[in-house]
């Protein structure tokens, strides 16, 4: 049935398989670290007695040509400290308003109550038309310095095909959907917004980096698969992601009680082990000064 296949097809978009047919080529890892601010923060007072400008975000430098940077994982270690870096996807596609007025749950309150009891910090890539759904969520996400919100798009489209049955959204279309999805991040009024985007089902190729280019945003990919979505068994999740995470390792997880319903009973067992391992969670900011 229609409303399954799509189901499926907006869930397996957002990193169930490997990292993505994209092809990666471009810039790589890029080189070097710049500042720049967060799309939602302030523009800088022209008076006397302006405050200091808020923290600068690390972001990775474009590619030749203003191509968009990729990050995956931290590939080194500094002081050898052993750090992982949780993501949450919290998915709603721009055409899904219906099935959340009869009552499916896009979001999943429990997973960051939890997050927050057991002192997590993590970065939700967060669709805009979910930022529209839950805007209540988002700025209380959005708000928390234990979290920072990262941009997986407005439509949850995809931006290179074919990528797992999503629709395809057109290159010149592409920055304004981004742009959309910080539009309605700083419309709940969050925050603590940075300038990271994952792509849609992690599909991307080097036309999508070069439209994305303007948008001044790091792509940012993931090198351990939790396979949350769709999951029934929280346990092989933990397992999945118990025996992927290395020091600097960018877990893909989701946010959605709807398609990944073990995702909070899974990190039962994943943060207290991690942390028994020796690893401290940090956000992908953190993860990326580091690099
Ligand atoms: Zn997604």
């Amino acid at each position: 049935m229609l409303a399954a296949a799509v189901l499926g097809a907006v869930l397996t978009g957002c990193g169930t398989g490997s990292p993505g047919p994209g092809s990666g080529a471009g810039s790589g890892e890029g080189s070097g670290t710049e500042a720049r601010r967060s799309p939602s923060a302030p523009v800088p007072s022209t008076s006397a007695t302006a405050p200091p400008s808020p923290t600068p975000v690390p972001t990775v430098a474009a590619g030749p040509g203003g191509l968009t940077p990729v990050f995956e994982r931290a590939r080194k270690s500094a002081g050898g400290e052993k750090v992982v870096a949780l993501t949450f996807d919290a998915d709603m596609t721009a055409d899904q308003g219906p099935r959340a007025a009869r009552g499916e749950h896009f979001d999943n309150p429990e997973l960051i109550a939890s997050l927050r009891k057991w002192k997590v910090p993590s970065t939700v890539f967060m669709t805009g038309r979910w930022a529209e759904e839950y805007p209540d969520q988002a700025r209380s996400i959005g708000t928390d310095p234990l979290f920072e919100i990262a941009n997986h798009s407005y439509s949850h489209h995809a931006f290179s095909s074919p990528c797992y049955g999503l629709p395809t959204v057109e290159p010149k279309a592409m920055k304004a959907d981004v742009d959309r999805a910080f539009a309605a991040f700083a419309k709940a009024g969050a925050t603590n917004v940075v300038p990271y985007f994952r792509f849609p089902g992690g599909c991307y190729d080097d036309r999508a980096l070069r439209s994305l280019g303007p948008a001044k945003v790091t792509a940012v990919q993931w090198d351990v698969v939790s396979g949350d979505a769709f999951a029934t068994n929280a346990d092989a999740v933990a397992e999945q992601v118990l025996a992927g995470v290395k020091p600097g390792s960018l877990v893909v997880m989701h946010c959605t009680r709807s398609a990944a319903p073990t995702t909070e009973k899974a990190l039962r067992r994943v943060v207290p082990e991690l942390r028994k391992r020796g690893y401290r969670f940090v956000k992908v900011s953190d993860l990326i000064a580091r690099r």
